[in-house]
């Protein structure tokens, strides 16, 4: 009787003990398949964005900016996300077969933007630097100002009017004006306005408001195909009259979940859907990828972050 309990407990722990080991081979196998679902997509991205004539790719690197873009075998690099990205940042250049950079541009002196700036240089190659022209503190700012030097590479303040050259894309600095003299560091933020073909790119760093309205005023359009929102979805800039002006059918927002300034604003978001344009944040989607091919533009990502925060 005792030897026939025994065995009944026996037979049920080993039936436990079998669906547990069973449940657990399911979750490593779906594991496994979603995981080599998103590598073979990302690597599809990645291939697209090497093969097409001209693709943009905003790096996932959560509240900063770091953003590629690529026409032909011209390369151009606008920010280098904050100095723990630089890892990061690297690793997706690789993937993406950059080992060049022809133009690079720091949009502003702010620790997400310039933050891996140094590893970067100290990696590849760099044509021609753009800046604006304002000096930030720190002994960071100084080091990358030394850095430049120290390799020799061409650097130039950037101003509102002034083309940059960079393949077959028609460049144009549409902010900060010459005589700017602000106490926001952010208000120095390179915007550019890029155009290949038919299309035009807004990538407009941490602009304010002030920026905004001087570009509408300035008479240089910011009419748009995509556009970067500025300054991470922030309420200091995206006023209701730049968005419209815009009139973007994509904006990008560079972001992340939980961040400590409560960017991005929900009613900044909905602001630039309102105005009819698709909204796509990097702490969704990971990195996000913009091609033009065959007449047409279009983006697509993984919806995997990079990044877990
Ligand atoms: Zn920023």
């Amino acid at each position: 009787m005792k030897n026939g309990f025994i065995r009944k407990i026996g037979i049920k722990r080993l039936i436990c003990a079998l669906g547990i080991i069973l449940f657990c081979a399911f979750l490593l196998y779906t594991a496994l398949i979603r995981e080599n679902r998103l590598s073979a997509a990302s690597e599809r991205l990645a291939k697209r964005f090497r093969d097409v004539p001209f693709s943009v790719c905003f790096l996932d690197v959560g509240q900063a900016d770091c953003t590629l873009v690529r026409q032909g075998e011209n390369v151009m690099l606008i920010d280098c996300g904050d100095p723990d990205d630089a890892d990061t940042i690297l690793q997706q250049l690789r993937k993406l077969r950059i080992e060049k950079i022809d133009v690079l541009v720091f949009s502003h002196p702010h620790s997400d933007h310039i933050g891996g700036a140094g590893a970067i240089l100290e990696t590849l190659p760099v044509g021609k630097i753009y800046m604006p022209y304002v000096a930030a503190q720190g002994e960071s700012f100084e080091a990358l100002l030394d850095l430049i030097f120290e390799k020799q590479i061409p650097a130039q303040a950037a101003f509102s009017g002034d083309t940059i050259p960079f393949g077959e894309c028609e460049v144009t600095v549409l902010s900060p004006q010459k005589d700017l003299h602000s106490a926001s560091l952010n208000a120095y933020s390179i915007v550019l306005l890029l155009q290949y073909g038919d299309f035009r790119f807004l990538f407009t760093a941490d602009a304010e408001t002030e920026n905004e309205e001087y570009i509408l005023e300035s008479g240089l359009s910011p009419a748009c195909d995509l556009v970067k929102i500025p300054h991470h979805g922030s309420a200091s800039s995206s006023s209701p009259a730049f968005v419209r002006a815009c009139g973007a059918s994509y904006a990008i927002a560079t972001t992340q979940h939980d961040s400590s300034n409560g960017l991005p604003k929900e009613d900044i978001l909905a602001l630039w859907e309102d105005s009819g344009a698709q909204v796509l944040c990097t702490m969704d989607c990971g990195c996000i990828y913009a091609y033009v091919s065959d007449g047409g533009l279009d983006v697509e990502y993984t919806g995997e972050p990079l990044l877990f925060y």
